[in-house]
């Protein structure tokens, strides 16, 4: 049995395969159990993982946890949309960042010519 560190409470722990540990197991399982009955009972609301949070009492890490363990699946208004939409605006900012960079260097370079030339002449 493999020793593994616990996703959720970063305990060691002997696992044959899981990486959260039993006792969180149970504490998710218990939150599953509360969030499923709170989907079912609200199916028309498209609710993300910190809403579903709020209204169950519950930590959003650990609903993230049961997203990512397959074991619920959430509406995520962060999906598509904004993740390219920040690509988008990342890529600009660094398009941005290059210009002003080779912007300075011609600056730079070309008031380098100008004292040398400067000093040439003297
Ligand atoms: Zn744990």
């Amino acid at each position: 049995m493999n020793m593994v560190t616990c996703d959720r409470c970063s305990k060691l722990f002997g696992s044959p395969g899981p990486r959260i540990c039993p006792a969180c197991s149970k504490e998710l399982d218990a939150i599953y159990k509360r969030a499923r009955e709170y989907l079912r009972d609200h199916d028309r609301e498209r609710l993300n993982v910190r809403e579903l949070a709020e209204a169950i009492g519950e930590e959003a890490a650990d609903l993230d946890l049961l997203v990512s363990m397959g074991r619920l699946r959430l509406f995520d208004e962060d999906d598509g949309v904004t993740a390219s939409g920040d690509r988008e605006k990342l890529l600009q900012d660094f398009q941005k960042s290059l210009n002003k960079g080779k912007g300075s260097q011609k600056g730079q370079s070309s008031s380098l010519y100008v004292a040398e030339r400067y000093r040439k002449k003297d």
